[in-house]
């Protein structure tokens, strides 16, 4: 072969070479976001109540499917590129905040999003009509989808504060904004691209190693969301009533137990058992599920009223305790005191409002030593008492059972704090 053709065909070979490995970069973000797409659609298989990870599912199939339709199935300078890039990108987008609305419970912005989202693919296609050039097409669409990231940030602020999945989520969607805001702007002004050099070009590479970077942080941010939700809801199936809102028994003793281990002899704490009265006539005479309604009501009520270092459990079928760290009888008495009196104005569904519903009422305070069941049973004496007494009454043990009484009684004040139950 002359050496002039030899030449020619191995430096056509080298560039051919160079272009198909710098192309070749460009396989790892179709590959990660299938992977990424499988991870969410496994987490909705587990959970189908949650749909959030379904949206996070569709936005990773629409950044791998995006990616590879407009750098590899349509050629790069053509208005089908323009448009089908753009659509499939922006709906990818828009999926990702409705599936962050969805975790976070709230509402989503769906008319700003999805403007930005169509706005991205009118501007696309206009500068491709008017054939000013693919560098500006990219800038245009980096810049939109970056205004798109940041005002969908915006209306989630809050969930920063809200739990630490949260702050992830603000953290990796920063990023993405930043990327979409700097390195378009920073590596396409002033080239001139075009579907031949693109390939090679420091925007195709950058562009890359940055979106692979954006992807794991918003992929790992968006994980936490959903192992944190399923954790959440594992533990609060077997730790929550679901009919009170309250703790279940075991739960209720598992952390009274627990603080009573810990508890110093030296500072106040009381327990209170409350027994519903006559709740079985409530049963007959307006049905089982008015009844259900009660003991909702009256949980969600309770959850309202004490603080948020209070223990309260669901102890038995209308049998409700809370445990009070860092209070004396006196301070559970005013506390059991404003339970009985609001508790007779609340509305209960489907009872008839002239039928009162009442508790009864027993309290007991710790003394240095006691153990929980020690307490546990003078309150429950406690509330036999009221009961025998006629009901609708609170009894209490005047001192501490052991002869020791705490040396800090009641160092924190009785009024609620916003608990969340
Ligand atoms: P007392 O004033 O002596 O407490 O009378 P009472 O009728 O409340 O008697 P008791 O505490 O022995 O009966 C509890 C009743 O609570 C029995 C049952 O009908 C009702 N109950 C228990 N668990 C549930 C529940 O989950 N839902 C409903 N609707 N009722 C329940
Ligand atoms: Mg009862
Ligand atoms: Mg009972």
């Amino acid at each position: 072969m002359p050496e002039s053709v030899k030449a020619a065909s191995s430096e056509y070979y080298e560039g051919d070479l160079l272009l198909s490995q710098m192309a070749m970069i460009g396989l790892a973000i179709p590959g990660l976001g299938g992977c990424l797409t499988a991870i969410f659609l496994g987490f909705w298989y587990y959970n189908r109540e949650f749909r959030a990870p379904l949206w996070f599912a569709l936005a990773f199939a629409c950044s791998a499917i995006g990616f590879c339709i407009s750098n590899y199935l349509v050629a790069k300078d053509t208005m089908a590129n323009a448009i089908l890039n753009n659509t499939i990108y922006g709906l990818g987008l828009v999926a990702l905040f409705q599936g962050l609305c969805l975790a976070f419970n709230r509402r989503m912005p769906w008319i700003v999003l999805s403007a930005f989202a169509v706005g991205g693919v009118a501007v696309a296609a206009a500068i491709q009509a008017s054939a000013i050039g693919l560098s500006y097409r990219i800038l245009a669409l980096n810049l939109i989808h970056g205004c798109l990231t940041a005002y969908g940030l915006f209306r989630l602020r809050s969930i920063w504060k809200e739990h630490w999945t949260g702050s992830a989520v603000v953290v990796a969607f920063t990023l993405v904004t930043l990327n979409f805001l700097m390195i378009a702007p920073l590596t396409t002004i002033g080239v001139e691209l075009s579907g031949e050099n693109f390939f090679t070009s420091t925007y195709w590479l950058s562009m890359n190693v940055v979106a692979l970077l954006s992807v794991l942080a918003v992929a790992g941010a968006l994980i936490s969301v959903c192992v944190s939700h399923n954790v959440k809801r594992i533990h609060d199936d077997a730790n929550k009533d679901y009919l009170t809102g309250l703790q279940t028994r075991r739960a209720f003793e598992r952390s009274a137990q627990f603080y009573c281990t810990r508890r110093s002899g030296r500072t106040a704490a009381s327990l209170i058992i409350m027994d519903l009265d006559h709740f079985k006539s409530v049963n007959d005479t307006f049905g089982h599920s008015a009844g259900d309604a009660v003991l909702s009501t009256i949980g969600d009520f309770i959850s309202k009223q004490i603080r948020r270092s209070d223990i309260a459990g669901r102890v038995g079928g209308e049998e409700i305790c809370i445990l009070l760290p860092g209070v004396d009888v006196n301070g559970a008495r005013r506390l059991a005191a404003r339970l009985k009196k609001q508790m007779r104005d609340l509305s209960y569904p489907g009872i008839d409002a002239t039928r009162r519903i009442t508790a009864s009422f027993g309290i007991a305070e710790f003394g240095r030593t006691n153990a929980f069941h020690e307490i546990y049973a003078e309150a429950d004496a406690m509330l036999y008492a009221a009961k025998q007494r006629g009901r609708d009454r609170i009894i209490c043990g005047e001192r501490p059972i052991d002869a020791g009484s705490p040396i800090r009684r009641e160092v924190l004040g009785r009024e609620p704090d916003r608990k969340t139950a």
